[in-house]
């Protein structure tokens, strides 16, 4: 989701002329769904309109089913390869990020289906996508750590850092932790003011959220 964003940005710098270019969101929903934080039995808090967030930055969308992306390359979970720019193995313009894009980010491991690469990536993709458009110089995304947060219900959470999974917090610190990304962090601004937006969709590298601890 952070894609489109991203890309208005891109554009809000450039200053093309209206008519040169147009962002267009086509999706299967007219709504974008953040994952449940709390198992919701309400959904409509975990359901934002696409209106609500691309309107405001000057972006289009239009309700329909993407029938077919024919890739050249796929990995072994059927995602698209992309390279450090989320540029598409073989498709001259096609750019690709999130949960069907696989990019190599530290020249070692490859992006997991997780918000911890989804976000970045949308947000290099749409920057890159204008960047290639009108020949300007694009950026590599590079992720040098990983970490895992594991909600473990009532008893907290599991916090590891690395591919190897080095314990870092548990407990309520850990859950203290999940909370900040699945309540902050994976929501784009709802105030639906178009700074906001924008200033969300800048190309940058969040780090891991610190570990807090729990107040008495
Ligand atoms: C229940 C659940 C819990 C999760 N928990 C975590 C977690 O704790 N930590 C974590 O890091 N990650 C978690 N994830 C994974 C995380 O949510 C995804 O990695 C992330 O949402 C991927 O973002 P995305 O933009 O690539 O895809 P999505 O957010 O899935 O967005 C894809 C969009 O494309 C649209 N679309 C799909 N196919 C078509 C089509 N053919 N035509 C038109 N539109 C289409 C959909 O409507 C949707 O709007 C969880 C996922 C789920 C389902």
């Amino acid at each position: 989701m952070t894609t489109r964003p991203s890309a208005a940005r891109k554009i809000d710098q450039i200053c093309p002329a209206a008519s040169e270019v147009e962002i267009l969101v086509v999706d299967r929903n007219d709504y974008h769904n953040i994952r449940v934080r709390n198992y919701e039995v309400d959904l409509s808090d975990v359901t934002i309109p696409l209106a609500d967030v691309l309107d405001p930055i000057g972006v289009n969308h239009m309700r329909a089913e993407v029938q077919a992306v024919d890739p050249s390359e796929r990995d072994r979970h059927g995602r698209l390869l992309v390279d450090r720019f989320m540029r598409a193995t073989g498709l001259r313009h096609v750019f690709a990020a999130g949960d069907v894009a696989s990019s190599v980010i530290d020249g070692i491991h490859s992006t997991v289906m997780s918000c911890q690469f989804a976000r970045p990536m949308g947000r290099f993709a749409g920057h890159n996508v204008v960047a290639d458009l009108f020949s300007l110089p694009m950026l590599p995304l590079q992720i040098d750590s990983y970490v895992t947060v594991l909600d473990l219900g009532a008893w907290g959470a599991l916090y590891t850092v690395g591919w190897d999974r080095q314990v870092h917090a548990v407990g309520a610190s850990a859950k203290m932790t999940k909370q900040i990304i699945n309540r902050e962090r994976i929501y784009p601004p709802r105030t639906r003011s178009r700074s906001d937006l924008l200033a969300a969709a800048a190309p940058t590298i969040q780090g891991p959220p610190t570990a807090r601890t729990p107040q008495a």
